[in-house]
């Protein structure tokens, strides 16, 4: 196990460790939807709050030689692996939509439901997945089916 503490010095956001906080380990763990990948066991959950955040987390890794693993809203096998430091974006959530341009800037972290609730305000719909609780980098890269392919044939 790597010694954290550098890392907790500089973080915004917060380095959740089994050893130190079980019920909040257990937390990060049980939200994944996966009932497999809850057997689990990553070294650490750094829950990041900001973007330096992300890159201080990924630049402690590589000079500690640790395995990442990234999440949103863990929907996704990958979201967890044994002895990993699981970077989880869920609290960078924030949704701007630019009515204008009619074009939406999304966190890394936030959830579907978190974006249909910000466009449905003017009006404007996207085409992503049809499950509220993925998360919208995930089904991005990962995904493909939604509403819109019955009508539109569109794809996320
Ligand atoms: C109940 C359920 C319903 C679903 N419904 C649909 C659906 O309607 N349409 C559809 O197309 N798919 C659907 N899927 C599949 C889903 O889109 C994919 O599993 C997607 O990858 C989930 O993303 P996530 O953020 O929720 O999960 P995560 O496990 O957090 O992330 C998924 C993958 O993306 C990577 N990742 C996430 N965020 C980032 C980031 N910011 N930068 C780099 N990598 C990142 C993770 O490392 C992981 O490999 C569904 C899955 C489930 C379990």
């Amino acid at each position: 196990m790597a010694d954290f503490s550098p890392l907790k010095a500089i973080l915004s956001g917060s380095v959740i460790l089994k050893s130190e906080n079980e019920k909040a380990y257990q937390q990060e763990v049980d939200e994944t939807w996966n009932a497999a990948t809850r057997t689990r066991k990553p070294d650490a959950f750094i829950r990041v709050a900001t973007v330096e955040d992300v890159a201080n987390t990924v630049k402690f890794c590589v000079q500690n030689e640790r395995e990442m693993c990234v999440c949103a809203a863990k929907s996704n096998e990958f979201a967890l692996a044994d002895g990993a430091v699981v970077i989880d974006l869920s609290d960078l959530n924030t949704v701007t939509v630019d009515v204008e341009r009619k074009v939406v800037l999304v966190g890394a972290g936030a959830k579907v439901g978190d974006v249909d609730k910000e466009t449905a305000r003017h009006s404007l719909v996207t085409s992503l997945g049809s499950y509220s609780e993925l998360g919208v980098t995930g089904v991005t890269l990962l995904g493909g089916t939604g509403f819109f392919e019955q009508i539109a044939w569109l794809f996320c």
